[in-house]
């Protein structure tokens, strides 16, 4: 069976690769020149991990990976630990899988590596996706068009596939944006910082980790704004902005913002949940389908495990089978894609309770959490096997 790709995203990478494991001719086209994943951490938690173990990847991308022994949650104001939670190797004899914390370029090498050069079309971008009962075709810029009996369009949370399937739907702005930056280890020995924190405040939180075993500290900070921000990795901050927006924080936080110096700003937008991704052969997958805020470190996560299930569903299909197929996958990955938009949606509000009884009885919850589950608030996806529950 013949399969395109659309977009070379870690959504799109896994999915090519997924299906190229359940036995499929894949074609991956991809409208850049060039895979430049953006210079940001990522975080993949067990439920990705657990699936790159399957593609026999993990060693590869564990290989370029930090695993933090724990996380320490922070009041903004004065840096005073709220309460830990567990990581590190607890995690891996917890759910089987382990949790990484690593620089986006260094996924994103180990996956392009597994892709057979010939598979992966650059500088293709896709204008039109057209089927019948026979295929589907997919018409590129330049006038070319490619036939398959599936297509999977991994295009982004800007996905032109999702319009031309279901109409339009523009993505929706969260009212929160993000500056992020990447900070040498030198710059900031003399900050004694926690290896991974997580500073709530009014309206605002941030998250620093560690990428390269300790060479690189990333940091995101997020501020609820009604200013909506262009939602791109390269739109600049204006100088200074990023301590302004911050103005009060521990003097840890501020001294990281001021030296990160005119960083990146990124308008934090979602789509609104679907009820089918799939429209006959073609489907969706990853962003375009649940783009979600990210406070809870889902949302590549989840385009992984959409990979895992796709490959699944489609193991041993014949062409004429593929439509059937690809309900079954959305039936599998939409009800819980969606769940954890909202759950991604709930910790964001939860962050940003004003200080005061809000903020008091917060904070009592996640205590009280960390008696209970030593793994925290965001552990809950993390058990999900979607490998299993075929
Ligand atoms: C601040 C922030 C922090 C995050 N942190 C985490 C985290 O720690 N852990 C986690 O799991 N998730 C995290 N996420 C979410 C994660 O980054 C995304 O969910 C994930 O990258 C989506 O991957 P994708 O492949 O679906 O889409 P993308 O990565 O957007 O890929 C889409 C690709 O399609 C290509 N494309 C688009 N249109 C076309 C076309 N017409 N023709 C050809 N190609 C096309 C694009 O060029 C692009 O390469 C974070 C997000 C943000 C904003």
């Amino acid at each position: 069976m013949r399969a395109i790709v659309v977009g070379a995203g870690i959504g799109g990478l896994t999915a090519t690769l997924s299906l190229r494991r359940a036995g499929h001719d894949v074609t991956l086209v991809e409208q850049s020149r060039r895979l430049s994943e953006i210079g940001a951490g990522i975080q993949l938690a067990p439920n990705a991990t657990r699936v790159l173990r399957r593609l026999n990847l993990l060693d590869a991308v564990a290989e370029h990976a930090t695993r933090p022994s724990h996380v320490s949650f922070r009041t903004w104001s004065d840096g005073s630990e709220i309460c830990r939670y567990v990581i590190g190797r607890d995690v891996e004899e917890e759910f089987g899988a382990p949790y990484l914390q690593l620089h986006r370029a260094d996924l994103q090498r180990v996956l392009v590596a597994a892709v057979p050069p010939r598979s992966l079309h650059l500088a293709t971008a896709v204008v039109g996706i057209d089927q019948d009962d026979k295929g589907a075709r997919v018409t590129t810029a330049s006038g070319e068009r490619l036939d398959a009996d599936l297509v999977v369009a991994a295009d982004g949370i800007r996905s032109a596939a999702r319009q031309w399937l279901f109409g339009a739907d523009e993505a929706v702005f969260s009212h929160t944006a993000a500056y992020r930056a990447l900070l040498p280890a030198a710059e900031v020995a003399d900050l004694d910082l926690p290896e991974y924190a997580v500073w709530l405040g009014p309206n605002r939180h941030v998250v620093h980790y560690w990428l390269r075993h300790g060479e690189l500290l990333n940091v995101v900070a997020v501020f609820v704004t009604d200013r909506t921000a262009q939602e791109s990795w390269t739109a600049r901050a204006e100088p200074g902005e990023q301590v302004r927006t911050f103005a009060g924080w521990d003097p840890r936080v501020l001294t990281l913002l001021d030296r990160a110096g005119q960083d990146f700003r990124y308008g934090i937008h979602t789509r609104t949940p679907l009820s089918r991704w799939n429209a006959g052969r073609v489907t969706l997958l990853g962003d375009s389908a649940h783009a979600m805020v990210p406070f809870q470190a889902q949302g590549a996560a989840q385009a992984v495990m959409d990979a895992a299930v796709l490959g699944d569903c489609l193991t041993g299909a014949a062409p004429d089978e593929v439509p059937d197929a690809l309900d079954r996958y959305v039936r599998r990955r939409a009800p819980a894609a969606t769940a954890v938009q909202a759950s991604s949606a709930r910790a964001g509000h939860d962050y940003h309770v004003p200080d005061g009884p809000e903020a008091e009885q917060r904070n009592a919850r996640l205590v009280a959490l960390a008696a209970e589950n030593r793994f925290g608030p965001h552990s809950a996806a993390w058990p999900v096997d979607v490998l299993a529950d075929g």
